[in-house]
């Protein structure tokens, strides 16, 4: 088992823990209301930037 040399500083362990959050993903409203994630076709109207893209395989619509 590895065992620390030196007693880190709450300083330090700020320092290193200030990459550990997890970021939020970003979150765009489609024309038709529906949550999309940005750069991506909207998977309940197959729309991207509003303009309608080509079917996917599993649409019912
Ligand atoms: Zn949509």
């Amino acid at each position: 088992m590895a065992v620390q040399q030196n007693k880190k500083s709450r300083s330090r362990k700020g320092m290193r823990r200030s990459h550990d959050h997890v970021a939020v993903p970003a979150v765009i409203y489609c024309k038709c209301g529906s949550p999309t994630l940005p750069h991506s076709v909207c998977p309940s109207c197959n729309r991207y930037n509003g303009h309608h893209v080509g079917n996917t395989k599993d649409s019912s619509n």
